[in-house]
C-alpha cells in the first residue's frame, strides 16, 4: 500500500491535479485528504468532485476549519480575507456539496494511523502544531504510532523518543523511515496554499510495507490558479500568496 496524504487543498484545482498526477507516478494506491478541501481557492466545485469520486473508491477525507467555514461555520476572530472567501466558497456550493462536507469526521483511525486536520487533542478546536510542545500534546492525545495532519501550511516532521518530542524540516524527495521504536506527526504542509516560502505544492506519500515517508513539493501552474482567484472576484492577497507561496 503506497499511501498519498494530501492536505489544505483550498480549492486549488491546479495544484491538487498536479499532486495526484504526481502521486500516481510514484506508484500511490490510496489516499488520504486531511481537511481544508476549499476555502481560498477559485475551484471548489471541481475539486470536491475530484476529491468525492476518490472518496467512494475508500479515500480517507477529514473535516478542517474552511471546509466548516464554507457551510457557515464562522469563528469569532477570523480575518477579514478568509471570511470573505468563506462566504463565496459558501455560494459556490450545491447541496450534494454541503451534505459531503457536513458528514466530514474530524478523526480517522486506521490501525495504527490516525488522521487529522489540526490536533489529535480536542480536534474541533482547531489547534495549530507550531513546535515541539503542541506536537507533544497532539500525540498524548491518541495511541496511534503514526499521526498524519495539515492545518499550519508547513511541511513538518516531528517525532517522539522516550517522551521527548524534537522536529525536523523534511527535504523533499529523501525517505523517511519511520521507526517502529518512536511515535511520529507528519504536517504534510498544504497542497494549495503553501506558506514557507515554496510555491510548489506540498504533500505525502506513505509506503505502508516499509513505513517510508517522502515528503513531496511538486511544481504546477500557480500563475494559473492564481488568475483564477482574480478573475472570480476573491481577494487578490490569496492570488499573491500562491505567487510567492507565503
Ligand atoms: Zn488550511
Amino acid at each position: 500500500m503506497k499511501l498519498a496524504i494530501l492536505s489544505d487543498i483550498h480549492a486549488n484545482l491546479e495544484a491538487l491535479t498536479a499532486c495526484l498526477a504526481h502521486a500516481r507516478r510514484h506508484g500511490a494506491d490510496a489516499w488520504a485528504f486531511t481537511g481544508d478541501l476549499v476555502g481560498y481557492g477559485a475551484d471548489p466545485h471541481a475539486c470536491l468532485g475530484i476529491v468525492r469520486d476518490l472518496a467512494a473508491q475508500g479515500a480517507i477525507v477529514l473535516r478542517g476549519n474552511h471546509d466548516d467555514a464554507a457551510l457557515g461555520g464562522l469563528w469569532p476572530d477570523m480575518n477579514p480575507v478568509s471570511r470573505e472567501a468563506a462566504v463565496w466558497t459558501r455560494s459556490r456550493l450545491g447541496e450534494a456539496e454541503r451534505d459531503f462536507l457536513a458528514a466530514l469526521p474530524y478523526v480517522v483511525a486506521r490501525k495504527d494511523l490516525l488522521f487529522v486536520h489540526a490536533s489529535a487533542a480536542q480536534p474541533e478546536n482547531w489547534e495549530y502544531i507550531v513546535g515541539p510542545a503542541a506536537a507533544a500534546r497532539c500525540l498524548a492525545a491518541t495511541e496511534a504510532k503514526i499521526v498524519f495532519g495539515g492545518h499550519v501550511h508547513h511541511p513538518r516532521l516531528y517525532f517522539s523518543a522516550r517522551g521527548d518530542v524534537s522536529a525536523f524540516v523534511p527535504r523533499p524527495g529523501i525517505a523517511v523511515p519511520l521507526s517502529a521504536g518512536r511515535r511520529w506527526l507528519a504536517l504534510a504542509g498544504s497542497v494549495g496554499q503553501p506558506r514557507d516560502g515554496n510555491p510548489a505544492a506540498s504533500y505525502l506519500l506513505f509506503d505502508g510495507v516499509s513505513r517510508r515517508l517522502t515528503f513531496y513539493r511538486v511544481a504546477y501552474d500557480w500563475l494559473t490558479a492564481a488568475a483564477k482567484i482574480r478573475a472570480a472576484g476573491l481577494p487578490n492577497t490569496l492570488a499573491q500568496r500562491l505567487e510567492h507561496g507565503l
